[in-house]
This record gives C-alpha cells, sequence and structure tokens, in this order.
C-alpha cells in the first residue's frame, strides 16, 4: 500500500496518489453516476439505450401495441401474445369469408352455424290487398312508403321529440306534403330533424343556411324552406341565384388563356361595378345574362387570340386581328363587335393597351330587323299542329299560338300566373302590356288545355307553365326550358313572334302596336324598317 498523502474529501478515507481529492472507491462511484442519466419513464437513474433514449427495462416494447415486455427474448406483451394465439386458431368461414372457430358438424364459424330467427309470416296488405311482409299500419313496405299519412306521422313524431319546436313547422311540413311525393318529403323531414337537433341555432335564416347543399342545386329541402320562409317572411331569400351567376362569370374567365386572363377578370370587375352604379342611380343594369354573354364573347377573341394568331398579350392586338374574328361567325358580328368595343375602351381607359384596335371599325349595320318571318303557308300549318294535334304538348301549343297570334314573347308565357287568366272575360294578361288581351276561341282552348296539364302535377307553383322541375317550389319554368320547348314544331319562338310584330307593324300604326304590346316606341320602330334581303328581291 502506498503512502498517505491525504484524506478523501467525501468519506476522510486515505488517499494514496499526490494531486487526487477522492479516495479510489469514491473515483469509481463518480466515474459510474457520470454515465447514467434519469430514464423519462421510470426516471430512476440508468445508463440509457442510445436507440430508445430509455434505460434498458424501459425499452423492451411489445412491437404491436407498444407496452412494457418483461423479458428481453420477448416480442408481444401477454395480451397481444394471446390474442396472436387466438387468431392462430382461426380459419376462414367457407360460408361468410370471414376468421372464426369452424365447428365440426356444420363446417362453417359460429355465427353461421347458429339457427336464425324466422321471419314473421306475411299478411294480406290493407291497401294493395297482396301477400305480403307487413311493414307498418297493416300495409306492406309499397304500399307504407307511397301512404300521404307516413309524412304526417314522421312530422309528429319529429314535433314530440323536439323540446322546443318552433312554430312555423306543421306549416313547412305541410308545405312539404304537398310539393314532393310522401318518400321525399320524409327524407327532408329526417334531415330538417337532424337540423333542429343539433347544437346550432334554429332560427330560420341560420336553418336555412345550414340545409343548403353545395354545389349547383341546394337540394329540395333548403329550396323548400326558402320558399316557405320568404312567404312568410321569415328569412331572406339566399344569394344562390348570385352564387351561380358567380360561378359561370368564374368559369368563362378560366377558360380564357393564361397571359390574357387577368384583363378578361378585371373587365368581369368593371361591368359588376357598373351594374352595382347603375342600381344606385336607378338606370337599366347590365343582366346576369348580358355579363356573361360579353365575358362569353372576349373569352373567344382570347382564345381565338392565342391559338390563330399567336399572341399571349391584349396590347399586340390589332385591326386584323379583331377583323379576322368577326370574320369567323358572321352572324354574331354586330353582337360580338359591341362587346369587344366595351373590352376595349375598358383595357385602353385601364392602360392595358394604347390604342383601341376597334375604334376604326365601323358598325356598317342598319339599326333595322334583319332577321327572318315564317311564309304564309308555314304559318297555317303551324296554327293547325296547334289547335288540333292533341298530340302535341300543352307548352308547346300556348307559347306558339301566343308568339304567333298575340306577339307573345317566351318571357311573357313563362311568367304566366293563374291570376293573370280572366276566365269570365277570357282574356289573358300578359307581361307589361296594359291591357287584358282577349283570346279567341282557339287560343282559350290552348290556355284551357294548359290549365289541366298544370291541375294534373297538382302543384301549388302559381305559373301556367309548371315543369317537373318547378313544380315543388314557387319560381316560374326555366329559361333553357322554354327555349326549347317549340323545338318539335322547328321554328324558334323569336322567329315566330317577329313574324306576327312585322305584319303588325306594317299593317297598323306603329305606335299603337307599341303601346298595346308594353313595348317603347323604339323597339317597334325596328319592325319598320325599309330593308330588302336583295337576293329575295325578283330579278330585272
Ligand atoms: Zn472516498
Ligand atoms: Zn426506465
Ligand atoms: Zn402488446
Ligand atoms: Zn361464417
Ligand atoms: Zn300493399
Amino acid at each position: 500500500m502506498g503512502k498517505r498523502q491525504r484524506d478523501c474529501v467525501e468519506c476522510g478515507g486515505p488517499v494514496g496518489i499526490i494531486g487526487r481529492d477522492l479516495c479510489c472507491r469514491c473515483t469509481a462511484r463518480a466515474k459510474d453516476a457520470a454515465a447514467k442519466q434519469p430514464c423519462p419513464d421510470c426516471s430512476r437513474s440508468r445508463v440509457l439505450v442510445v436507440e430508445t433514449g430509455r434505460c434498458v427495462l424501459c425499452s423492451r416494447r411489445c412491437a404491436q401495441c407498444g407496452h412494457k415486455v418483461r423479458f428481453a427474448e420477448a416480442v408481444l406483451c401477454r395480451g397481444c401474445q394471446r390474442k396472436a394465439d387466438l387468431q392462430a386458431r382461426q380459419q376462414d368461414c367457407p360460408r361468410c369469408g370471414k376468421p372464426g372457430y369452424l365447428r365440426v358438424d356444420t363446417g362453417w364459424c359460429g355465427h353461421c352455424s347458429r339457427p336464425r330467427p324466422s321471419k314473421k309470416p306475411p299478411r294480406v296488405c290493407v291497401a294493395c290487398g297482396e301477400l305480403r311482409r307487413h311493414a307498418g299500419r297493416g300495409m306492406c313496405s309499397r304500399c307504407w312508403q307511397r301512404h300521404p299519412d307516413r309524412l304526417h306521422v314522421a312530422g309528429e313524431h319529429l314535433l314530440a321529440r323536439l323540446a322546443d319546436p318552433p312554430d312555423w313547422l306543421p306549416g313547412l311540413i305541410t308545405c312539404l306534403a304537398d310539393g314532393y311525393s310522401p318518400g321525399r318529403a320524409c327524407v327532408a323531414v329526417t334531415e330538417l330533424g337532424r337540423l333542429l337537433d343539433d347544437e346550432h341555432s334554429n332560427h330560420p335564416p341560420s336553418l336555412l343556411d345550414r340545409a343548403r347543399r353545395s354545389g349547383r342545386s341546394m337540394g329540395p329541402l333548403a329550396r323548400s324552406m326558402q320558399d316557405f320562409f320568404t312567404e312568410h317572411g321569415l328569412a331572406m331569400p339566399t344569394d344562390h341565384n348570385e352564387r351561380l351567376a358567380a360561378g359561370r362569370r368564374q368559369r368563362r374567365i378560366e377558360a380564357a388563356p393564361e397571359p390574357l386572363r387577368p384583363a378578361i377578370a378585371g373587365f368581369a370587375e368593371f361591368m359588376l361595378t357598373s351594374r352595382a352604379r347603375a342600381r344606385r342611380a336607378g338606370t337599366l343594369p347590365r343582366s346576369d345574362s348580358t355579363v356573361e354573354a360579353a365575358l362569353a364573347a372576349v373569352r373567344d377573341f382570347a382564345s381565338f387570340l392565342n391559338s390563330e394568331r399567336g399572341k399571349q398579350d391584349w396590347a399586340t392586338v390589332e385591326l386584323g386581328d379583331v377583323e379576322a374574328f368577326l370574320v369567323s361567325l358572321p352572324k354574331s358580328r354586330q353582337r360580338r363587335l359591341t362587346v369587344l368595343r366595351q373590352f376595349f375602351r375598358f383595357a385602353r381607359s385601364h392602360r392595358l393597351v394604347l390604342v383601341d384596335p376597334t375604334k376604326s371599325l365601323d358598325r356598317k349595320e342598319a339599326k333595322g330587323f334583319r332577321g327572318r318571318t315564317l311564309t304564309l303557308e308555314q304559318q297555317r300549318r303551324l296554327f293547325q299542329r296547334w289547335t288540333t294535334d292533341l298530340l302535341v304538348h300543352p307548352h308547346e301549343s300556348l307559347v306558339g299560338i301566343l308568339a304567333l297570334l298575340h306577339g307573345a314573347s317566351s318571357r311573357e308565357a313563362r311568367l304566366l300566373t293563374c291570376d293573370d287568366v280572366d276566365p269570365i272575360r277570357q282574356t289573358v294578361r300578359l307581361g307589361e302590356r296594359p291591357h287584358p288581351v282577349p283570346m279567341d276561341p282557339a287560343s282559350w282552348t290552348i290556355v284551357q288545355r294548359c290549365l289541366a296539364h298544370r291541375a294534373s302535377w297538382r302543384t301549388a307553383n302559381p305559373h301556367v307553365i309548371v315543369t317537373k322541375g318547378t313544380k315543388a317550389g314557387r319560381s316560374p319554368a326555366s329559361v333553357a326550358y322554354l327555349s326549347h320547348v317549340l323545338d318539335d314544331c322547328g321554328f324558334g319562338p323569336r322567329m315566330i313572334r317577329c313574324t306576327r310584330l312585322i305584319d303588325l307593324v306594317n299593317t297598323m300604326d306603329p305606335k299603337l302596336v307599341a303601346a298595346a304590346f308594353g313595348m317603347t316606341a323604339e323597339a317597334a320602330m325596328i319592325y319598320l324598317a325599309d330593308f330588302v334581303d336583295p337576293t329575295r328581291l325578283p330579278n330585272p
């Protein structure tokens, strides 16, 4: 043993090495302690495994659930090991295909081997009298689905279930019952119940907002709710139509080539601002369809520039480009030129172009009517078709005869309501016309046919022309429906109406015609133009 140099500062034992404060035992203990750290799981001071950052005991984990495992060689914990052993003994059942313990006597799993509870014997349905399985109230499923009481039963259940049912709920249920078949109405009531049950407010505007489906249609429930709430002054109509219009504008803008797009978006914005200004000022604002048609024309021009002319910048557009574009579709020349003029006026004022390329293009066209009209023979054939052929759809006959004899536009026919029809005087109030239009016997018969057709829908919609899409609500038939309703007769509504207007304006005083039809005098004067298509004149 070496010579004792000094006492250990920890334990007071002998320190043999010169220049050391601790004895050999305390030195070894200090080295050991330096290698250890507290384990984050068991918080004991231990040497941590590098991969897991935990002590060696806490590092042993089950491969499946992550629980601690006692033995070093174990892969799974006890619970997981038991489950794995059980699963290894299971086999796929040949009947249901799921794993299970196959029974020797059946060869199937336990669930499949057990006998089924027998179904109740079929009963004679009280509605249709057939021997079928019973669904409810003594009826088979088919009859119960169609039974008109079903909706009221569902409504009563809903009313009884709610702690504080709103006052308007019975009215809305009646409105749904009027508009839809019992099956569809029940689906709507279920949806309504879910909305009333959730944690949000049951205030009509908030309910209506939550009932709306995303996408182009807001769904039958939201449509009925909107009609009902606006009719009873409980909520404002939704901004659904504005949303749809915004979507249509966006689609037109996005269809244009990328580099030309920002200017078109700016043009759309500009048209909307000027529309808002026109509304405030009380002047005539652009309608949605006008804005959309303008955007479509500019989009077509942009695509034309990109593909045919290879131009990706509005600033490089020249007169020749505009002319080539207008020539590509001669019939739309006038319409497209008007839009392009507006667009380039906008572009110039916003410094997108330096020179307006449409400026030197003259209109070249007189403001007269230039469309085609029907010959007398064609008019006779159409009149015969609509008055005698009962196979023709009543809507076609009505729109056609109103245009042919009374010069009604399809808008006037579309917005015609049952209140406008006076059965005693046999007159019809059309659009903005100051006086009711007396109906001749042929037209009156067609109006009656149309009303009978409407009665067969059993609808509360006030309009005379009711379609499958509008019978549940109160809105008029769509513009698209009216624009195709005359397809079967081969002539468009505008052509038929113009025939009548030209005839009247040229044989009578245009001012009288304008007054009778609720038109402005200028609109009637268009049909008085003395333009004659040179190809139609007899050769000299
Ligand atoms: Zn010591
Ligand atoms: Zn540990
Ligand atoms: Zn486990
Ligand atoms: Zn099975
Ligand atoms: Zn039945």
